[in-house]
């Protein structure tokens, strides 16, 4: 199959052909023509799959007729996350380029003057998270009405996110007979349910389940003390890897995003971070630091990395366990992207072994531990005062030295940290640890019903998936 038999418009099979693409993936193969047809598309593939132009092809195609007009969009995107947004936004950049269409982006964290400007101009395309989207829709600065199509992304991270009623209220203020095209990884109840109240008649297009998370990622399991024995580990693990051209490591929580940021740019690591308390323009500016290499490590949150498509990343650490199994399914998928190798490593301490087991199970298989396993660490010896907050919390209680020595091969090829200090005294000037913190702070409209994840997960309460299997890292075929 090639894309041109797909019924796609010359202009944009000029675009495709320019990024260099020759073959259509599978979802995009199946869901294009279907959507071109005018027909409702629901599309089960997660990010990678080349699901983005699955949908931003046949819009452009079907935009070629028709003009916007002031305060009506003509068609409109929802993202979970503001870095999606601005990723499909890119999309249309490239496969938009030889086309004259108006796209605005309606995000948190950027002026309202900028945006509203744009959408007073007549957007063809509109790419929106859903809270700033409502924040506008009900301050009378856009209508709705005029939507030809609708995309929904990511609809099963929405759920976690808290979206699901921001959509169902999208839904409802877009006219009936608009097109819908509804993508989502998983397809729990409350995602099916969504589906059949706003979707007519779809056609379903499910991508190939990839072999296992396992083919180009080797995996790993790094025991640990906690606290401040964690970022010991992790600068030995970093300083230990031969390969290491880049990395992505994610934390839990935010809060932890700018403590270990602060901690690796003192000891000499080059490092950005993304989260999202940062306000739009630093998290821009990071991301992009890391993508030209700039910067060769990011630290993260789930929220702000979540879909990212960041080719070539050598490594992902898990400085924080996910407690969330899909969550680690999606990190690690930052990394052996089509077709190449990658590394995973995942600090373990003893609080963390319950949500290994729950990852093993997702992934159906062991995870190796590189090192030591937890009960062979030689006690951790972390100056009492480093642990300060900690007790009872990290698994810190019982004193001793940081069993980080696994990996500790001598120094490789990877980032050098130059400690100009003792990294005891780094340590110690960094913010002291808060134990009565939230888990999330106040975050935007669109991320902070994502603060309330972890409360929810805590209370033992899991979101229902429908088929775990389903829960894999696809590759597209790519450029190479
Ligand atoms: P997505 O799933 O939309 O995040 O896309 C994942 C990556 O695949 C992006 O880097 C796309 O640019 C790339 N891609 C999309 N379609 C194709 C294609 N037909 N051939 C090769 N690469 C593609």
């Amino acid at each position: 199959m090639q894309f041109n038999e797909l019924g796609l418009s010359a202009k944009v099979l000029q675009a495709v052909e320019a990024s260099g693409y020759t073959t259509p993936t599978p979802i995009q193969a199946k869901a294009i023509p279907e959507a071109l047809a005018g027909r409702d598309v629901l599309g089960i593939a997660q990010t990678g799959t080349g699901k983005t132009a699955a949908f931003t092809l046949p819009m452009l195609s079907r935009l070629e007729q028709g003009r916007a007009r002031a305060r009506m969009p003509r068609t409109l995107i929802l993202e979970p996350t503001r870095e999606l947004a601005a990723q499909v936004e890119e999309s249309f950049a490239k496969y938009g380029a030889n086309h004259k269409l108006n796209v605005a982006l309606l995000i948190g964290g950027v002026s309202f003057g900028d945006q509203e400007a744009k959408i007073m101009r007549g957007a063809d395309v509109l790419i929106a998270t859903p809270g700033r989207l409502l924040d506008f829709f009900e301050r009378g600065k856009l209508l709705l009405t005029g939507i030809e199509i609708l995309v929904i992304d990511e609809a099963d991270r929405m759920l976690d996110m808290g979206f699901i009623p921001d959509i169902e209220k999208i839904c409802k203020l877009v006219p009936f007979t608009r097109q819908t095209l509804f993508f989502s990884a998983t397809m729990p109840p409350e995602i099916t349910r969504l589906t059949e109240a706003f979707l007519h008649n779809p056609v379903r297009v499910e991508v190939a389940r990839a072999a296992s998370t396992a083919t180009t990622i080797t995996q790993g399991l790094v025991a640990s003390h906690g606290h401040a024995a964690k970022r010991e580990t992790l600068r030995r693990l970093i300083r230990s890897e031969e390969n290491l051209k880049n990395a992505i490591i994610f934390c839990n929580r935010k809060r932890d995003v700018a403590i270990l940021h602060k901690s690796l740019a003192k000891h000499g690591f080059s490092v950005g971070a993304l989260h999202g308390d940062m306000d739009q323009l630093a998290r821009m500016a990071s991301l992009e630091a890391f993508k030209n290499g700039d910067v060769q490590l990011i630290v993260c949150s789930d929220v702000a990395a979540r879909g990212l498509d960041i080719p070539d990343v050598s490594h992902v650490f898990n400085f924080d366990a996910p407690t969330h199994s899909e969550d680690y399914v999606h990190r690690i998928g930052r990394t052996g992207r089509a077709g190449k190798s990658g590394v995973a490593y995942t600090i373990v301490t003893d609080d963390d072994t319950k949500y290994i087991d729950q990852i093993e199970r997702l992934i159906a298989r062991k995870i190796d531990w590189i090192g030591p396993q937890l009960s062979e660490l030689p006690p951790d010896e972390t100056p009492r005062e480093m642990r300060r907050g900690r007790e009872g919390r990290d698994g810190d209680r019982r004193g001793g030295r940081s069993g980080s020595r696994s990996r500790d091969r001598g120094h490789g090829t990877g980032p050098r940290g130059r400690d100009v200090r003792a990294p005891g005294e780094i340590e110690a000037s960094l913010e002291p640890f808060d134990p009565n913190a939230q888990p999330t702070e106040a975050a935007p409209r669109e991320e902070r019903a994502a603060s309330d994840r972890p409360a929810r997960r805590e209370r033992g309460e899991r979101r229902p998936r429908e088929d775990l299997s389903l829960i894999h890292i696809s590759e597209p075929t790519r450029r190479s």
